[in-house]
């Protein structure tokens, strides 16, 4: 039975999705606008997120497309699940750092990247995110940071094939930063091909499996059979991911039109995080849709926003189809619309779907625990 109530004027969302997982709200969305400054003292992340067989969804960046949100309420896209303390980070778009400073989580105690494609909105912060973890792990004197006995490198990022061009530039970025590590630390300082390797995705399949989570890849439509000419040779990849805990399941869409891999991936997962995009509202009431309607030749843009995205009536067919539980909209396009049309996204959704959902919002977090 699931259940929405709202408590002293915040909305609260908890779910009995199955007999061995109860949902717990940890963090709420206007909440997490209202003050984004962070609090040292009592990190936003809920201590559930720490805690032994707990799921923690923590929403950084819920904006879609590479437009500025000119109401700077929302960063690019980037999500950290949490699985018994130790951080997943799921793309990693412009304001990740600071979204993760936020939300108690230093960027050098996140060890997993996982990339779903190589749009600019969902990498933008990666460079940065490396930045910051390899210095910032060695001056607050994480011990993986300092172990100077290994260069086995021990953050790994994930993605599709040409997640390689990306790494390259930015460990070649850091490269000068790098030849002056010795100095600065002393000989402690660990250099960060010694910190960062990646690992192409190159197939669809278990991409990633240590036990205790086990993380599945599909290609969604984001790059495939729509749009006109032929598809290159070597074309682009974009991925869903499925990631299975011991407190529940999460798929994540990425960027995707309607997409049948994704459907079938998420069967009887808990929550589904997907991407959605209104195009009726980005050109009416937004105003990232004024370069839209300017466009020389707005078809292209057109064709791309509504064939390559999710409208969030198709984000209900494929959640009511694939039967999760739960849904929270991420990635939203617009995302500078005025709050009162977040209920707009959610009705839309619940045509088709009857479970419950939730229209994120930057900072918002979700916990899962088992019991
Ligand atoms: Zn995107
Ligand atoms: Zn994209």
């Amino acid at each position: 039975m699931n259940t929405v109530e709202r408590t002293k004027g915040n909305l609260i969302a908890s779910a009995l999705v199955c007999c061995a997982v109860v949902f717990q709200p940890t963090a709420n969305a206007a909440d997490a606008n209202a003050n984004l400054e962070p609090n040292r003292d009592q990190p936003m992340i809920n201590p559930a997120a720490s805690a032994q067989q707990a799921t923690t969804i923590t929403l950084l960046g819920t904006k879609g497309g590479p437009v500025e949100d000119p109401s700077g309420r929302r960063a690019q896209s980037s999500t950290l699940l949490t699985v018994n303390g130790v951080h997943y980070l799921i793309d990693a778009g412009d304001g990740v750092v600071s979204r993760l400073i936020k939300a108690g989580v230093p960027p050098y105690t996140v060890r997993k990247v996982f990339l779903t494609h190589r749009h600019l909105d969902h990498n933008a912060g990666l460079t940065a995110f490396m930045s910051q973890s390899w210095f910032n792990g060695w001056f607050f004197h994480d011990k993986y940071y300092m172990d100077r006995s290994t260069t086995k490198p021990f953050v790994e990022i994930y993605g599709p094939p040409d997640t390689s061009t990306l790494f390259e530039g930015s460990m070649k970025f850091l490269s000068v930063s790098a030849r002056d590590a010795d100095a600065l630390g002393s000989g402690t300082m660990k250099l960060p091909q010694e910190v960062f390797s990646m690992r192409t995705i190159e197939k669809p399949g278990v991409v990633f499996n240590d036990g205790t989570v086990k993380v599945t890849a599909i290609e969604n439509t984001h790059f495939t059979h729509f749009g006109p000419g032929p598809i290159a040779k070597n074309r682009d990849f974009s991925f869903a991911y499925r990631f299975d805990t011991p407190s529940g399941s999460v798929v994540f869409t990425g960027d995707s039109g309607p997409s049948e891999n994704i459907t079938k991936l998420a069967e009887g997962a808990d929550v589904l995080v997907s991407e959605v995009l209104d195009f009726k509202l980005l050109t009416t009431e937004s105003l990232e849709g004024v370069g839209i309607t300017k466009a020389p030749n707005p078809e292209p843009i057109r064709f791309h926003m509504e064939r390559k995205h999710l409208s969030p009536e198709e984000v209900g067919k494929m959640a009511a189809k694939a039967g999760v539980k739960l849904v929270i909209l991420s990635h939203v396009v617009p995302g500078d619309v005025s709050p009162k049309y977040f209920v707009e996204f959610v009705a839309a959704v619940k045509k088709y779907f009857s479970g419950p959902v939730i229209l994120g919002q930057d900072l918002f977090q979700y916990s899962m625990v088992k019991q």
